[in-house]
């Protein structure tokens, strides 16, 4: 691996792309929600259960590369617990660190992981893609969201 892909492809995100944490499918989810990123082939459901605007649990299903898979990953270990306000500020924390590669002003824990992600653009949507379709879930939308 050179340098630029270590960067990419950080320990933290290679565990989570082997060993995806909350794989599965939620049976009391009350949202769910699907996302497609045409270009790499990924496909994620996410599914919530979300009760007095609070997540109570998330996980999700799907495939896709090791980037998609271990951001979503990420994503539900972040989020369990959070309110549906305090997923907003993650997301455009995350957002702009996976575009820009900046040092977001939101604490977004082990997702600073992801900051080499904005060297290699057609990653980027691979990376955010189950963050929009968890926004869509939010605002329980019913079409799937698509990053195309
Ligand atoms: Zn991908």
């Amino acid at each position: 691996m050179n340098d630029d892909l270590s960067d990419l492809y950080q320990e933290v995100i290679l565990d989570h792309s082997k060993c995806p944490r909350n794989f599965q499918r939620l049976a009391c989810a009350n949202r769910v929600a699907e996302g497609k990123n045409p270009l790499c082939g990924d496909q994620v459901t996410v599914f919530l259960k979300v009760e007095d605007e609070v997540i109570r649990d998330i996980s999700f299903q799907g495939s896709g590369c090791a980037i998609s898979k271990a951001s979503a990953s990420m994503m539900t270990a972040q989020l369990k617990g959070k309110t549906r306000k305090e997923a907003r500020a993650m997301f455009s924390a995350y957002h702009d660190l996976v575009t820009s590669g900046t040092t977001p002003t939101e604490d977004v824990g082990k997702l600073a992981a992801f900051a080499g992600v904005h060297k290699f653009p057609a990653r980027v949507k691979c990376a955010i893609l189950p963050w929009h379709a968890v926004m869509a879930a939010l605002d329980d939308k019913k079409a799937p969201v698509s990053t195309e």
